[in-house]
């Protein structure tokens, strides 16, 4: 029998505008419940746990970001007393982020946590992780690379393995960016659901320390961008995403390309993209490995459109198998 597993990252925007915890977090985070909750759901939540250490160590100085901490960990805390599993997401451009009294500042030009020293690496993960474990209790064990940037990973594998976390949820197929902020690479990933690795992630490994349960993936054809930008423009409150921060667009480039050849996509239940939800289910079970499918999501991305669409999967597949990253707790 197959897995289905749906993965949220958790967290707010990079950009010049992140938006607020609210709009961004907390509102669509609990409205996703709302349909788990009735189907029995649970689900993974990857926190953006950089986030959370700023506000701990700036609580004291601003009363506002003492609500902001107050209001996460509980929603946090919830999740995982209700069953969900809390796992780690590394946004390090944290280290070099400030707070005015009013806004954030975000500098995110260390985007990629290679760009820090293997000591710094280590102490983020050491502090990202604990963060955590500080709210949930020790059950931290996987890792989810922000924006995707994993490679290469012999910089940060050490890191990780001296803080046991021996599970990656990275790697989507065919995914590769190469821009002033991201860099990954996954063309030459393996064909399969699930595998051990040791030094690269691409490279399954049987006795490796770690696992990779990566990303479902699926193709898609220029069409769906070019229906992208109509419903952008025309799709009215429905489509309208629940954050309010600005998402850092890609390159003219990059769009250029998505809508004129196929491009590869993880499958989301983001926006509009939760459009092919069922389909690339279908195309999936038709594989040879068809063990987890991993469905990724961002509360501040669904819509309404995007809730309607997780439903009716939910309801189409009901008797299917909902896992969590919990189940592979005890695969260290
Ligand atoms: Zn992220």
């Amino acid at each position: 029998m197959n897995n289905i597993l749906i993965t949220l990252d958790y967290e707010l925007f990079f950009g010049s505008k992140v938006g607020t915890l609210e709009n961004c977090i907390l509102t669509p985070t609990s409205k996703l419940l709302n349909i788990l909750d009735k189907y029995g759901i649970k689900a993974t939540f990857f926190v953006d746990s950089g986030y959370l250490v700023k506000l701990e160590e700036l609580k004291e100085q601003f009363p506002i970001l003492e609500k902001e901490y107050d209001a996460i960990s509980s929603q946090i805390k919830e999740l995982d007393r209700d069953g969900h599993s809390i796992q780690l997401h590394i946004h390090p451009h944290w280290e070099d982020s400030s707070f005015d009294g009013e806004r954030w500042i975000i500098d995110t030009k260390r985007y990629r946590l290679h760009q820090f020293s293997e000591e710094e690496i280590d102490n983020i993960v050491y502090r990202y992780k604990k963060v955590l474990t500080d709210m949930v209790g020790d059950k931290i064990f996987a890792h989810r690379a922000g924006g995707w940037c994993i490679q290469p990973f012999s910089k940060i594998k050490n890191a990780l393995k001296k803080h046991n976390i021996f599970l990656d949820s990275t790697l989507f197929k065919n995914g590769k960016n190469d821009s002033q902020t991201h860099y990954f690479d996954f063309k030459d990933m393996p064909d399969k659901t699930e595998w051990r690795f040791e030094d690269d992630p691409l490279k399954e490994s049987k006795n490796g320390f770690f696992k990779e349960v990566p990303i479902s993936d699926y193709k898609l054809s220029p069409l769906f961008f070019w229906k992208l930008v109509y419903i952008k423009k025309f799709g009215g409150a429905e489509h309208q995403p629940f954050g309010d921060g600005l998402a850092t667009g890609g390159s003219r480039l990059d769009k250029l390309r998505m809508l004129t050849t196929y491009t590869h996509s993880v499958v989301s239940i983001d926006g509009f993209k939760s459009s092919f939800l069922e389909k690339a289910y279908q195309s999936f079970l038709k594989r040879r490995d068809c063990k987890n499918f991993v469905v990724i999501g961002h509360p501040k991305a669904m819509s309404g459109y995007s809730f309607k669409k997780l439903e009716r999967f939910l309801l189409d597949n009901k008797n299917r198998n909902y896992i969590t990253l919990r189940s592979f707790e005890n695969e260290l």
